[in-house]
């Protein structure tokens, strides 16, 4: 038996984990790389998944993370069936939807910018059409009831306690008279979540897929949270500005409005501060669960069952229409406008960070994980100013991070959760984590259980027998391309020498030529000098 890493190995995007056994070829999520650039080029490389090739997919969740380059495969010539929960084919269907229509809207914009520079259009990496052609694929399951995608393969959904419809994967494989079970843990959900259960305990398994998100650090409390979110509102409502919060549209939009519903209850959001949901996606996210109640905690459904709605409070707003969304920023006074994506990286919220992220007395206030390159990693991470729609915006805004509403379990949590598994010998491969919170879980993992513990690199092949040594294959010049930096910073030093040498060129301009060349040079150094000091 075979497995390939695809994505989410050594980042937190892109998980894809292809398997190869007894012949057949299936694949475990299909999750779009998220970031910069050079990772957002693995999403156009599809032929390395060889998507025709394929026979299914098992898809833990609904996060685009998880599932959302099946459009691109579909796209490809993938068409076999695509196993998951029923909420999560509910999401997914809108979740594909919206991601196709960004996909659309980007290639257009940067076809049109190609355009004036007489280059030709860029195709969408996937359209509406390529996402609608996806729905039909998908087969439902439920938690809890093993099924034979084909003779010598059982597997079994669990519910991962991290969104709605979240599964772990359990795979029981069958080749050469030997079997061994696979555990995918997907995201480990935080226990005593709102709205959702705790994650399913494991006991056995002879090689583990664990995520890392939070290898390396616990979450402050839920309580410290809200009293956070209180501050945060606490503040823009004495300034009369606007607190503004990146939220996926899934899960985590719906347990901010479930906090908001709580401190509303306490007296600690001031009934003059509207609460703007503004983002289609989320409304129509939170028309789900207010549909599968069954697959909410017990809390949540003896609240639902007495009349009291937490999902719901007396100043929410839903702004469906781009006008709706505009007038949030022509309008004066304290609010909260909670928008997608949760990474401030596409949608909505680039809007209201433009307008808000400026001001002095405003809040940002960001309630889940930002991966690195994106613009919600750089704000968290303290830059004084971010590139939004091309124009730098500076930050004076107060920024807040509150990662109590993760929907992750933090170090400790899955440190408790891999201490119920009773296999020995158990090989444990950790995914979706960066490297340094990796290398801290595995340190730890290997201390406190003595688990072998392997971090795949992008691509990795690793041939995988019970009770046997792994066999691993690694790709880095895929993984990782050197990148030549003594011929880049060489270039530099050659274009500086060219200015030098004009120096007596420039000084002969008319002097009005010279301050527009001055201009540019300042420019040039502005841009250096700010790459210098983020190193
Ligand atoms: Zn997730
Ligand atoms: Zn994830």
């Amino acid at each position: 038996m075979q497995i390939r890493f695809m994505g989410a190995a050594r980042t937190v995007t892109g998980s894809c984990y292809i398997v190869e056994a007894n012949g057949h070829r299936f694949a475990v999520d299909c999750g779009m790389h998220q970031g910069n650039a050079e990772i957002e080029k693995r999403n156009w490389d599809i032929d390395v998944y060889e998507p025709n090739a394929i026979d299914f997919f098992l898809i833990t969740h609904a996060h685009i993370d998880h599932s959302g380059l099946l459009p691109r495969l579909v796209k490809k010539g993938f068409r076999g069936p695509i196993y998951t929960t029923p909420p999560t084919k509910d999401l997914l269907e809108v979740m594909l939807l919206d991601s196709a229509h960004i996909q659309e809207m980007e290639a257009l914009w940067k076809s049109r910018k190609r355009a004036r520079h007489g280059e030709r259009r860029l195709e969408a990496l996937y359209t509406q059409k390529d996402a609608e052609m996806t729905f039909p694929l998908f087969k439902t399951v439920s938690y809890n009831k093993p099924f034979p995608p084909f003779p010598g393969l059982e597997v079994c959904f669990r519910d991962a306690g991290h969104i709605l419809g979240a599964a772990m994967i359990e795979l029981w494989i069958e080749e050469n008279g030997n079997k061994a079970k696979l555990v995918f843990s997907g995201d480990v959900g935080r226990p005593a979540q709102l709205l959702v259960e705790d994650p399913s305990i494991e006991n056995t398994a002879d090689f583990l897929f664990m995520e890392s998100t939070y290898g390396n650090r616990d979450h402050k409390n839920e309580a410290d949270s809200l009293d956070e979110l209180a501050e945060a509102i606490a503040y823009s409502y004495k300034n009369r500005e606007k607190v503004v919060i990146p939220a996926f549209a899934l899960e985590r939009t719906q347990e901010i409005i479930y906090s908001l519903h709580i401190l509303n209850k306490n007296g600690r959001l001031p009934v003059d501060m509207p609460v703007f949901l503004d983002s289609p996606l989320a409304i129509k996210a939170t028309e789900i669960f207010r549909r599968y109640t069954d697959y909410l905690d017990k809390n949540t459904r003896a609240m639902l069952k007495s009349g009291e709605n937490p999902l719901d409070l007396p100043q929410l707003h839903f702004t469906q229409t781009t006008q709706e969304s505009m007038a949030i920023n022509t309008m004066n006074g304290p609010a909260v406008v909670i928008s997608a994506s949760g990474m401030a990286d596409a949608g909505r919220i680039k809007h209201h960070l433009r307008h808000n992220l400026w001001r002095e007395g405003a809040s940002i206030v960001f309630v889940g994980f930002q991966a690195q390159g994106t613009t919600g990693r750089k704000i968290v991470d303290g830059a004084e100013t971010v590139r939004i729609f091309s124009e730098e915006i500076a930050i004076k805004a107060k920024i807040f991070t509150i990662n109590g509403f993760s929907a992750h379990a933090g170090q400790s949590q899955l440190m408790e959760w891999l201490g119920n598994f009773r296999t020995r010998n158990m090989q444990v491969f950790l995914i979706h984590g960066e490297i340094s919170s990796q290398q801290a879980l595995a340190d730890m993992i290997k201390k406190r259980f003595n688990f072998p513990v392997f971090i795949p690199d992008y691509l990795e092949e690793v041939t995988l027998k019970p009770g046997e040594e792994l066999q691993m294959v690694e790709y880095p010049e895929k993984a990782a391309p050197r990148i030549d930096w003594g011929y880049i910073l060489g270039d530099l030093d050659a274009g500086l020498a060219q200015l030098r040498a004009r120096q007596a060129q420039i000084e002969a301009k008319a002097w009005v030529e010279q301050t527009d060349i001055r201009d540019k040079v300042l420019e040039l150094n502005r841009g250096l000098m700010k790459t210098i000091s983020e190193i």
